[in-house]
């Protein structure tokens, strides 16, 4: 008796993602413009969402891509696009392909003129948009406010100041890990997404 207390106190056990997140490898920088620790700009988006959900999801490093419940993948498309992600089922539980865009110059000359001469700009654009398309991975949808990391271009406003903003706060390529860049609306829509 005191155990089953015990367990529905606790609830549900919190959710589980196990991720994957392709190796930049020579074809695939030849094709998306991707460079190899661009792999650590979609692990701080995914860990920058898991400490927004105060324990209510965790995220872990999958042994296969074919396990992984959210997998980012290094892409190229169309201009104007920076990222996409397409729902799947992995054993049964929703999970996403994620797919960003690291070539800056798919972006419209403006991006891609502030990236070619800030790396820094650059960074902040890949992890951004890792953030925005792994933020859908985990059931967000768009928003209409600019503050938000799931704010949706097709709104308007000034996409390059949009990005320059987070850049600003950045002294060092490290210090993404310092800024999630995420909003509070943009949390407290994650923490109801995973109420318990
Ligand atoms: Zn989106």
């Amino acid at each position: 008796m005191k155990v089953l207390l015990l367990l529905l106190l606790a609830g549900a056990p919190p959710e589980a993602y196990l991720y994957w997140i392709q190796p930049c490898a020579k074809e695939t920088a030849e094709q998306s413009g991707c460079e190899a620790a661009d792999r650590e700009l979609a692990q701080w988006a995914l860990e920058a969402w898991q400490e927004a959900g105060e324990g209510r999801f965790t995220m872990a490093k999958a042994a296969a891509e074919n396990k992984a419940r959210i997998r980012i993948y290094w892409a190229a498309g169309p201009a104007g696009m920076y990222g996409e992600t397409r729902p799947i089922l992995v054993e049964g539980k929703p999970g996403a392909e994620v797919y960003v865009l690291p070539n800056l110059s798919q972006l419209g000359p403006e991006i891609e003129a502030a990236g070619r001469e800030d790396r820094l700009f650059r960074h902040a654009v890949v992890y951004l948009t890792s953030l925005h398309e792994t933020g859908h991975a985990l059931g967000l949808n768009h928003t209409a406010a600019f503050d938000d990391i799931m704010y949706f271009f097709g709104f308007g406003g000034d996409v390059l100041e949009y990005f320059s903003r987070y850049r600003r706060k950045l002294a060092l390529r490290a210090d993404i890990r310092n800024h999630p860049g995420l909003s509070p609306a943009d949390q407290a829509r994650l923490i109801g997404k995973y109420m318990r």
